[in-house]
């Protein structure tokens, strides 16, 4: 696919926008006419001074093309393209980035956010509400699979984590731009933004409706994305699987200094005991395998350490379409001033 970096950015552009929303976009092309079609006479309606900011996350088919068509006829449609895949997280936060309004919306580009929902989502903000949310119902569209890993990982993330995740929280909510400024401020890079919506606090109301079907394409999100997801989170917010080692090894050495008296004494008195092979290879393959473990997870904070130390930007942008030039370089130097030598 063909990205363009040199489009020029629109001339009459919204200034200062009430409304910002932001869409990550990955193989959307089927999605986009009827995304538009339904979110912008919501939008419309509710508030006139609007920008939709369409972040094209890497697609590999025809996104980028069918969004930058709209945009020429709209200039409150902005659009931001990523040099290849970097990720939903990556794909919001640069929406949150690069979004001036006072509000901030985020939707998926599949419609499975209803996009009347909105409607309510604005006017609990202007009666104060800093974040609100949208709590799933239904989920119509897991398989039964799905629905148990995932439950099954809210448990686990309650268990061993301090934050309390808001129950049936996806990526729809709107946020007052403090929330927004709040969480464009942690420097962290590998980012669980549920766990960080939670972190940040503020006033927060929930709005219920039911995830609607995907329609057209597939979810991104296979099994193992979702478990690599699943122990980045986990991992990004509780230090419990480093600290357990200490109480897996305290459990195991008591009983194993036991265990070895024993034996030492039994020596004394009987003299040597030859066989013992099967006991023997019992121990040594269950500890080595108790330590490979522990040094697996030790291995995994560590990179996620290394990937903080190293400050890469979240993501690259190849495309931009309909910014205001100012703002856009601003935000370009920032991030060039974070890159590594
Ligand atoms: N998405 C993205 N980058 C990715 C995967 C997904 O920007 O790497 C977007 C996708 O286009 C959609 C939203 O994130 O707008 C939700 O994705 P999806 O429908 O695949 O996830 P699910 O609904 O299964 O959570
Ligand atoms: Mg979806």
């Amino acid at each position: 696919m063909t990205y363009n970096p040199d489009i020029s950015p629109l001339g009459s552009q919204i200034k200062n926008p009430i409304l910002s929303i932001i869409v990550p976009m990955y193989n959307e092309e089927q999605n986009v006419d009827r995304l538009l079609e339904h979110v912008i006479p919501v939008v419309e309606d509710i508030e006139p001074n609007y920008e939709i900011i369409l972040v094209d996350d890497g697609s590999r088919d025809n996104t980028a093309e069918k969004v930058i068509e709209y945009c020429e006829v709209n200039a409150k449609l902005k659009f931001l393209a990523f040099s290849r895949n970097f990720g939903k997280e990556a794909a919001l936060n640069a929406g949150l980035s690069y979004a001036s309004g006072q509000a901030i919306i985020q939707i998926d580009a599949d419609l499975q956010h209803p996009p009347e929902v909105i409607r309510t989502f604005y006017q609990e903000w202007k009666s104060g509400a800093e974040i609100v949310y949208g709590q799933r119902t239904s989920r119509d569209d897991d398989s039964a699979l799905r629905g148990f890993l995932t439950r099954s990982f809210y448990k686990i993330f309650a268990t061993v984590s301090d934050v309390k995740l808001m129950n049936g929280l996806g990526d729809f909510l709107l946020m007052d731009r403090k929330v927004v400024d709040a969480l464009l401020s942690l420097p962290e890079r590998e980012r669980f933004t549920k766990g960080l919506y939670a972190w940040v606090g503020f006033k927060r109301v929930a709005v219920p409706f039911d995830v609607a079907p995907r329609e057209h394409g597939q979810s991104a999100w296979s099994i193992l994305r979702l478990y690599l997801f699943a122990l980045g989170a986990i991992t990004s917010f509780s230090t419990i699987p480093l600290k357990i080692w200490t109480y897996v090894g305290l459990f195991l050495a008591i009983p194993s200094f036991a265990y070895g008296g024993y034996i030492m004494i039994k020596t004394m008195i009987l003299g040597i005991d030859v066989p013992g092979y099967a006991s023997l290879m019992v121990a040594v393959c269950f500890f080595s395998g108790i330590q490979l473990l522990g040094l697996g997870i030790i291995g995994d904070y560590l990179g996620r350490v290394l990937k903080e130390v190293k400050q890469r930007p979240l993501y690259l942008i190849s495309a931009k379409y309909g910014f205001d030039q100012a703002k856009t370089m601003r935000s370009e130097t920032a991030k060039i001033k974070k890159l590594p030598c």
